[in-house]
């Protein structure tokens, strides 16, 4: 007889670990990126994922605990330690957690009550949006839910926000949706409800002309310093003392879909020589410890197998970013 297979939306969809250094001790950040609708923005136009990757429907509680607890399993199933889980972004490829028409308030709720259960040593709890849904309201529900679960302050909170680009002219060209406005109001609300600030930039995107790719991720580096320094009024605090979000960035080497791999304004990501790519890398890593912003580098390689147009990492190159995430020593983004 044949076998029924279960519906996508009730099994695990896609989950990938970096090990990293958290929180002083070697452990790792685990991605669940949950199925649900596409993207509402569904605009970028370097886009691979998120504007097909959904079925159009939010996600509701029961279907959110099937894909994590079956992300979970297929960690372990795969030799994964739950234990060395100290970091869990999740995903929603790639709109928002916090918009209720892609995850229902229930799911992202009960979902940490999940991760309480399962994940013994999380220190940080990650949660990708775009901007404009990083609201002081749903993070104050969320940290509530967070700080009962955990305890207060025990665990940290971060928001992370694809900004792709430092510059507000490329974000337009790509048709990112995000100008600068957007994301300092963003970045205002997070350190607001004390939460973390997290960007994603893509290396290798496109510059303004006359910069380079280092310069480009150099500001990066300066975008979310000024993103820290926009001192948010904390309410609590009676002489008027301003606090900003901790700022971190992590970089990817993107991917496009294929259709659009000879679109001339989009590049092929991975066509830097790893070398050079290292080098670059290890500069803007100086320069970001200089600058007191946690700079990490993307080495999984799940979305890269599943999209066109990219070139999937070398081991020796992925085993250099894995060196450097784990000890945070930008001397080990070399070959
Ligand atoms: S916001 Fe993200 S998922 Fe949505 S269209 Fe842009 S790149 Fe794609």
């Amino acid at each position: 007889m044949e076998q029924r297979q279960p519906a996508p939306r009730n099994e695990a969809h896609k989950v990938s670990f970096r090990p990293a250094r958290i929180n002083g001790r070697e452990s790792g950040e685990l991605f669940i990126t949950l199925k649900t609708r596409n993207c509402s923005w569904g605009k970028c136009l370097f886009c691979g994922l998120g504007k097909t990757d959904g079925d159009g429907k939010p996600l509701l509680y029961s279907e959110a605990a099937a894909q994590l607890n079956g992300s979970i399993r297929s960690f372990t199933d795969k030799g994964g330690d739950l234990k060395r889980v100290g970091m869990v972004s999740l995903i929603t490829n790639s709109d928002s957690v916090f918009n209720t028409e892609t995850v229902r308030r229930k799911a992202l709720l009960g979902m940490l009550g999940i991760i309480r259960e399962k994940l013994p040593a999380v220190a940080e709890l990650v949660f990708e949006s775009r901007a404009q849904f990083i609201k002081t309201a749903i993070l104050a529900q969320v940290k509530s839910r967070i700080d009962d679960l955990f305890g207060t302050d025990v665990v940290a909170k971060t928001v992370a926000v694809g900004i792709e680009s430092p510059y507000d002219s490329v974000r337009r060209k790509i048709r990112k949706g995000l100008p600068d406005s957007k994301l300092t109001e963003a970045a205002e609300n997070a350190a607001e409800a004390g939460f973390g600030f997290r960007g994603y930039f893509i290396y290798n995107l496109i510059e303004p002309k006359g910069e380079s790719r280092v310069n480009n991720l150099m500001d990066a580096v300066d975008l979310m310093t000024y993103l820290a320094d926009r001192k948010a009024m904390d309410p609590m605090r009676r002489d008027g003392e301003k606090v900003g979000p901790k700022p971190s960035l992590l970089v990817v080497r993107g991917y496009v879909p294929e259709r659009l791999a000879a679109t001339p304004l989009l590049r092929r990501f991975g066509e830097v020589p790893d070398a050079i790519a290292l080098a670059e890398l290890q500069r803007v890593a100086d320069y970001a410890k200089l600058s007191r912003v946690r700079f990490e580098v993307d080495s999984t390689t799940e979305d890269q197998q599943m999209t066109a147009s990219m070139t999937v990492m070398s081991p020796a190159y992925r085993a250099a970013l894995v060196k450097y995430n784990t000890t945070m020593d930008p001397l080990q983004l070399r070959l």
